[in-house]
């Protein structure tokens, strides 16, 4: 498949005022940017603007202030460190939408940069209300979405807007569907799929899918406790998301018909509670007594999960194989990080915490493909269709 949405490559840009959807959804720590990856990512989309005589229009979310001014959730610090990183001035709006946000967007010259405040200070936002959609197309000619972490939501900056201006595709976001689109329609064989985390009902669409088109799935995390619920092993007192099992039984009795293979951990690292600290041991079962609980794959799960990642053709990594936060419990994610590292296939990772955890391992750069979207990757790979991305116009 080809990208199917008018890019921004192709869009009449100079001496015209452009509203661009970015996802500076980034991290703070006491009032800086933390870890500011997604800044980094946005800024092929804003530097080709800006050369090609544009002025820009930056909208973007941080955080969930659910409609309302959270000072803690200003985008001050991020204009500071996109100023920083463009090596250029980045005005900063008092608010999001309005008569003073309008003057100060009327006053660009080519190549100015204005950031709106957070857009989530306005209702609006996350309910798709028109008027707000209204408000933020009257700042700009153009629009372009490079929110690809954002673009699985229908909301007034990400959807709305596209409706009431023309609207592009912005290079990431572009690249994000490209890649990802490639690892369920033309991937190299085989496939394997490694899953973990903590949310088995968030990714259970996509273990649907990938048992149709993979041909193997490895689970870690604490999901494979709703496996086990499911096959009516003790899981002690592991994270198991009740929601889970059911949906952890269905794939389950699916994968019995499938030719993917679905792989459980055959080992297991517990802890007695979820604590660095805590009382640790290996168990070369996956029964969990009452007491302890399964905060990590174990060592023989790790090595086969890290063989047929080696041998696999394409590797697509969503959720850690552990509690990778805490160091007693780091090795079986490491060891699949590791793994994903030095695999000869084409690699590609999602997810915040497994990004968090490459990152923190130092192997980002060694991984074909790193997504800056979680919630939309899945549901990108899942088949379902982004609002974010169909709202834009057609190529
Ligand atoms: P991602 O952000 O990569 O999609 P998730 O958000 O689904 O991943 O899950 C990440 C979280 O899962 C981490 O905070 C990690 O501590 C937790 N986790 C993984 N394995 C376990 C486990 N066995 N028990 C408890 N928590 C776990
Ligand atoms: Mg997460």
């Amino acid at each position: 498949m080809s990208f199917s949405k008018a890019s921004v490559r192709d869009a009449e840009v100079a001496g015209k005022r452009v509203l661009v959807r970015v996802d500076f959804n980034v991290p703070l720590d006491g009032g800086r940017v933390a870890d500011d990856t997604r800044i980094r990512a946005a800024l092929p989309t804003i530097e080709a603007l800006r050369e090609r005589g544009a002025s820009l229009v930056l909208v973007s979310h941080l955080g969930r202030p659910k409609g309302e001014v959270v000072p803690e959730l200003s985008l001050k610090p991020v204009g500071e460190r996109l100023a920083e990183l463009l090596g250029a001035p980045v005005q900063q709006a008092p608010a999001v939408v309005g008569a003073d946000v309008e003057t100060l967007a009327a006053g660009l010259s080519p190549g100015g940069v204005l950031l709106l405040e957070n857009v989530r200070y306005e209702p609006g936002e996350t309910a798709n209300d028109a008027a707000l959609a209204e408000a933020l197309a009257r700042l700009a000619d153009l629009y372009v979405n490079d929110a690809f972490g954002a673009a699985h939501r229908a909301h007034a900056s990400t959807e709305g807007v596209a409706h009431r201006l023309p609207g592009y595709a912005g290079l990431l976001l572009q690249s994000e569907v490209e890649r990802l689109t490639a690892v369920v329609e033309s991937p190299g064989r085989p496939l394997v799929v490694v899953l973990g985390g903590a949310k088995v009902s968030d990714k259970v669409g996509v273990i649907d899918r990938f048992l149709e088109v993979a041909d193997g799935i490895l689970i870690g995390g604490a999901m494979c406790f709703s496996f086990f619920r499911a096959q009516g092993i003790a899981t002690g007192d592991s994270l198991v998301e009740e929601q889970g099992v059911e949906l952890a039984e269905e794939a389950l009795a699916r994968a019995g018909d499938s030719q993917c293979e679905l792989l459980l951990p055959v080992d297991l690292v517990l802890g007695r509670s979820f604590d660095a600290d805590t009382e640790r041991r290996e168990s070369d079962a996956v029964e969990v007594a009452d007491g302890w609980m399964g905060l990590d794959v174990g060592p023989r799960t790790a090595a086969t999960y890290a063989e047929r990642i080696a041998a696999a053709g394409t590797v697509l990594w969503n959720g850690p194989m552990g509690a990778f936060e805490l160091a007693p419990f780091a090795a079986g994610t490491r060891t699949v990080a590791e793994a994903v590292a030095a695999a000869p296939g084409t690699t590609v990772v999602g997810g915040g915490d497994s990004v968090a955890a490459l990152n923190e391992f130092g192997l980002a750069e060694k991984v074909d493909w790193v997504s800056t979207g979680g919630g939309a990757s899945l549901e990108l790979l899942e088949g379902k269709k982004l609002p974010g991305v169909e709202a834009l116009r057609d190529a």
